[in-house]
Parts: structure tokens; sequence; C-alpha cells
């Protein structure tokens, strides 16, 4: 078996190394680290979870231990779509380069530029930054690029998804022509193998595992609503919140202004939620993700932007409110759990509406998810939020405090659910059903007091995917 020693590393990122306890390079460590010590540029599809990061900052701290930064004129740099991913790779640079003196900046939208801008006047020599920052910088005079030898492109196909690519070709043009460039991608679709190919020189092309597979170690879930209705599908989430032993969840939604609406809705049902979401300034997004990395956040409602790539120990389940419009992002998504070997847990709400969506993700992930129906639950009939998602003005219902009496819970099947079993695609007749976790019943049937739901009463069995 590879260990580190034998990638070419020095003691004291080897010992920084054991500090952190990394037993084994992951596969893409193995791969890359050689290469990259040799100066070669690389291609790396593979996504966060695979130890990406480290693959690229272990020899970058080796390369860079030789030589000095001036004012100003950094000699590497590293593009990171989102001021999460940026601020990770950071946390990586101090952790693996404990015993070197190398200076780091962080540039990154959202926090004051005086800190950046006195950091960059001392001299860096690991420039990490999301596009933006990084050409206001510029274009303030306040960084120049000439002296970059190391190129890191982080995320390739997620600053697609973003529109950043115009912004990291314009940085690219702005760097010596000679330098070692670093690519690296969850995915390889033609715009980015193009894009890829136009930075690179002879890389050395690197595959860690196929692109958009998912974790085996991820028992996933899609919940089948009977009608596109918000109100149902928040009701449907918080009997699955108290049925299931969550630790800590992610719940995904697709628009920003969802998020909110979301979390106000938790709180208001007594859960234990918090929203994260790109229109938040940076202190705040900081201050909610630590707080939900204490455990003091349960449950964090966001949007992709905010999550994207999020390296957060023990997430023990994912929930996504809404199927993503774009069937990578559901890889995404639920990759925050089930990572380091833990078994993660992902439940996807379904509405008939959506069910074109998980077509497309089916087909990227070649696999069939299981599905599930929630019996007798309750019909949003004559409620204001009623209103399909698809509706104009559907956010101003969804915005409207639920007042007056307690809320009525019509046991009356809504439509005949849809149920589907796990190796067919069309819907057939056999009965998947979900209920309570043992341990969660008690809480389950107090949340709903006299008005027990029948598939409460019943004893739990449960399909697995
Ligand atoms: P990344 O794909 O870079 O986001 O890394 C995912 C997680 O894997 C991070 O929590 C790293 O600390 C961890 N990690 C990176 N390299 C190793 C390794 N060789 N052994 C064990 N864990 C690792």
């Amino acid at each position: 078996m590879t260990s580190f020693a034998d990638l070419g590393l020095s003691e004291d990122i080897l010992k920084a190394i054991q500090d952190v306890g990394y037993a084994t390079p992951t596969p893409i460590q193995e791969q890359a680290i050689p290469y990259v010590l040799q100066m070669r540029d690389i291609l790396g599809c593979a996504q966060t979870g695979t130890g990406k990061t480290a693959g690229f900052t272990l020899p970058m701290i080796e390369i860079l231990s030789n030589g000095r930064a001036r004012a100003r004129m950094p000699r590497s740099l590293i593009l990171e779509p989102t001021r999460e991913l940026a601020a990770q790779v950071a946390e990586n640079f101090t952790t693996y380069g404990k015993y070197h003196k190398l200076n780091m900046a962080l540039l990154i939208g959202g926090e004051t530029m005086t800190d950046q801008i006195s950091n960059l006047d001392r001299g860096v020599d690991v420039l990490i930054a999301t596009p933006g920052r990084m050409l206001d910088l510029y274009e303030r005079g306040k960084v120049l690029l000439n002296d970059i030898k190391i190129f890191v492109i982080d995320e390739a196909d997620r600053m697609l998804d973003m529109g950043f690519i115009p912004d990291v070709e314009r940085i690219a043009g702005l760097l010596p022509p000679i330098r070692q460039t670093l690519f690296f991608s969850a995915t390889l679709p033609p715009e980015i193998s193009k894009l890829a190919s136009r930075f690179l020189n002879n890389p050395k092309s690197i595959t860690v595992a196929p692109s958009a597979s998912t974790a085996i170690n991820i028992n996933q879930f899609l919940i089948m609503l009977p009608s596109d209705n918000d109100w149902q599908k928040r009701e449907a989430l918080r009997i699955i919140l108290k049925r299931e032993s969550v630790q800590n969840a992610f719940i995904f939604c697709n628009r920003k202004r969802d998020v909110a609406t979301l979390n106000k809705s938790l709180k208001k049902h007594g859960f234990n939620s918090g929203e994260l979401h790109g229109d938040m300034d940076q202190s705040g997004r900081t201050a909610t993700l630590d707080q939900f990395k204490r455990g003091d956040i349960t449950f964090l409602v966001c949007s992709d932007v905010a999550a994207r790539g999020l390296d957060i120990a023990d997430v023990s389940h994912v929930f996504n409110f809404d199927v993503p419009f774009n069937a990578e992002d559901y890889v995404h998504r639920i990759g925050r759990t089930g990572r380091a070997g833990k078994i993660g847990t992902s439940y996807t709400l379904t509405t008939p509406e959506e069910l074109k969506q998980i077509d497309a993700i089916e087909l990227l992930i070649n696999k069939q998810i299981a599905r599930e129906v929630i019996p007798d639950l309750p019909e949003a009939t004559n409620r204001p939020s009623q209103h399909r998602r698809s509706d104009r003005n559907a956010h101003k219902d969804r915005h409207a405090p639920h007042k007056g009496k307690p809320r009525e819970h019509h046991h009356r099947a809504a439509a005949e659910p849809v149920i589907v079993a796990e190796t067919h695609k069309k819907p057939v007749a056999a009965p998947v059903v979900s209920r309570p976790h043992p341990e969660q019943q008690h809480s389950a049937h107090a949340a709903f007091g006299s008005n027990l739901p029948a598939f409460l009463k019943r004893p739990a069995t449960r399909s697995k995917g």
C-alpha cells in the first residue's frame, strides 16, 4: 500500500499529515501528488469528499516552501466558486502548512477589503480567491499576477453553473503563460473539457470516481407527494423530521426565497433550524455555518450556492425540499452526508411536477431511487397557501403567517398515492410505505395529538434503497 512518504513529500509535511491523523493517501492524492511535484499540469475529475484539496495543497506547500513572495505579487493562485470553499481551502493550508512559513491571503466577497489588501502588501505565497473579488482587487491595482507559478481552478463545473467562466478566462489571461495549472472538476461536460484544453499544457488526466456517481453509503429515498403544493411538502418534511433520528441535516431548496420561508416555518413548528443562502452577508454565513458545525443548529435550510462542497463531518441526513433543477446538483447535495465512510441518508420530496427532474437524476446516477409515500398525508384543501409552486404569486401566500385555530389534519388520502417500487420506473401497485423510526414514535405521536394519522399507529417496517 502506498504511503504519503512514497509520494515524495518532505518531513515537515509528513509530520503535519501525521498530526491530522491521515494513515494513507486517498486515490486522488496518490495519483496527483507525484505529478504536481513534477510540475506537471493536472486535469482532475474528482468530487469534494475524495480528498482532492489535500491532493493539490500538500504538493503546493512542498513546491512553495522554496522561495519568497514579494509585496502584491502572489506566487500561486487558487480560484474557488464560493466563499465557503475558498475558506475551506485556506483552512487546509493552515493545517498542512503548520511547519512552513508560507503567507496566505483569502480574497472573498462580502468582507472588507482592508485586511485583504494589507495581507497582499506583506507578500503572499498562496492566494485563494473567488473570481469576482480577485478581479475587483486587480482592477484597483492591489494585486499583480505576473509572478504566479501555480494556478489552480477548483470546481470548474460549478464555476460554469455560476456564470464565472468569463471571469476565470480573464484571470487566466493575466497570468504568465509559463506556469503550472491544476484544473479540477467533479464532472467533465464538453464545455469544461474545452476550457481545460485551453488552459492546460500536456496535462496528466486523473479520474478518481466515475463522474456523478453517488456514494454507496448513502441510503436514498424519494418521498412521493400527491400534489404540487408547498404546504403539503412542508407537512411531509415535518413528518419525516420527527420520524427519523436526525442528528443534523442540510435541507436544500431551489430558490433563495423558499429557504427563508421554510426556515421560518420550521422554527414556528419548534424545529431548531437556521438558513444559509447566497444573499446573506459573509459574516452571517460564517456565523450560521459555525453554529451548524457546533451543533447549535440542527437543520440548516440552504441553497445550492451556499452549501456546495462544504465538508462538515458527521452530517446524518440531507433533505431535498425541492428536486434540484440540475441533476448533478443532486449528487453534490446528497454528498454532504455519508462522508468519511459513515452511513448517510437522503430524502427527496417529489411532487408530480418534479418527476421529470427525477428521471434526469436517475439517468445520471444510473440507479433507481427507492420510493416511499406517506399515507394519509393531510391534504391542504381550503388553505390560503395551497397554490402550486409554479403559481406566480405563490410566494406571497407562502409568507402568510399561520394564524387562528390549530391546523386541521385531513386523514383521507389527498389523491390515490403513487407507489413505485425501486426496480420499476413506472408506478406499480407495490406498497412501499414509510414508517416512523421506533425511537421517534413518541415525538411523532405527540406532534399529532389526537389527530394521529393511521400510518403512525401501524407497526414499523421499512424498505431500504
Ligand atoms: P476534500 O475532498 O478535499 O473536500 O476532503 C474531504 C475530507 O477528507 C476532508 O475532511 C479531509 O480532511 C479528509 N481527508 C483528506 N485526505 C485524507 C486522507 N488521506 N485520509 C483521511 N481523510 C482525508
